[in-house]
């Protein structure tokens, strides 16, 4: 079987093997990030709908998991934002009352928190992903770009609601971008307010491969450790780099010599390469983050996106 909406099992530096269920199109977002590596979003709403049918979705997921594979999470995460599809409650009910051994994880920007109804459709869950870059309504605008109808108030709200309900862990993501969440005044907006959510853990992130804007810098290792000081005693950690790849399981020596093979041809887009290889985008990205840090190829901006190129 041919699978569309299931991708990897990737090679993930938080999640093991984990096996990816993209439930959007590229690129539905409710925000359009700076920082964004999957390009920018083409459809940015709040609206939940079944932008992929259901059924097609639980009949990959029957496929797949019938033949039992040895997976740490199956996680929804993928080129746009889980949470705007109206049937994710229904994927979660599946697969856990006919695969209950598996564990399930959303990656989310938390945006759809505000909605009690959401909330309560995840609460099933093993472990929730969210996002939370900025508090101050100014930094929210620009950073995450969101939908016009978002108000960063009722999505912290929404938050601290879903952490007192949930039983399971949450380890929420900050995403520094220099010059825009790094200052003062923002980082102690978002420890107050992380306090109040009471994460199991925060990570810091920052960028790991170019971003949709080609002038976001990524903040130096001095950096991050003076903001993941400043957010102690919050059991804070940076998110390493991409761990080796030796020690990745289900990193694949073919995928990788695949896209080497393309670039040398011509430079190509994440986007291209994901098209012409009919691998999932986040799955080209993980390869291409790895092979930027080792140094086998390179990037480049244009008016198109960031291309990859054979050294
Ligand atoms: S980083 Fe995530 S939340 Fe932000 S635009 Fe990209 S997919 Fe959407």
């Amino acid at each position: 079987m041919k699978y569309k909406h299931l991708f990897g099992p990737v090679p993930s530096r938080r999640l093991g093997i984990s096996l990816g269920v993209d439930l959007v199109p590229h690129k539905v977002c409710s925000l359009n990030c700076v920082y964004c590596e999957v390009g920018k979003t083409t459809n940015l709403t709040i609206n939940r709908e079944e932008y992929v049918p259901l059924q097609d979705i639980l009949k990959e997921l029957k496929h797949y998991l019938d033949q039992d594979p040895e997976l740490d999470y199956i996680t929804f995460s993928g080129a746009g934002e889980p949470l705007l599809h109206n049937g994710i409650g229904q994927v979660i009910t599946f697969i856990k009352s006919n695969y209950p051994k598996y564990k399930l994880a959303i990656l989310t920007n938390s945006t759809l928190l505000y909605d009690q109804n959401v909330r309560k459709e995840i609460l099933g869950i093993d472990l929730l992903l969210p996002s939370l870059d900025a508090v101050s309504k100014k930094v929210f605008k620009k950073l995450n770009r969101p939908n016009p109808k978002l108000d960063n108030d009722e999505i912290i709200d929404g938050l601290i609601e879903f952490s007192k309900d949930f039983s399971g862990t949450i380890w929420l993501e900050v995403f520094i971008v220099p010059g825009l969440n790094d200052t003062k005044e923002e980082l102690e907006l978002l420890k107050n307010t992380i306090t109040k959510i009471a994460p199991d853990q925060v990570q810091l992130n920052t960028l790991d491969r170019p971003g949709t804007e080609s002038w976001i810098e990524p903040v130096s290792k001095n950096k991050m450790e003076e903001i993941a000081a400043f957010f102690k005693p919050l059991p804070v950690e940076i998110i390493a780099k991409f761990q080796s790849r030796n020690k990745v399981r289900s990193y694949q020596k073919n995928v990788e010599q695949q896209i080497i093979e393309t670039i040398k041809r011509r430079p190509c887009t994440d986007i291209d390469l994901s098209e012409m290889l009919g691998i999932h985008i986040n799955e080209i990205n993980k390869y291409l983050s790895e092979l930027l840090h080792e140094g086998t190829i390179t990037s480049h901006q244009q008016e198109r996106g960031t291309f990859f190129r054979a050294k």
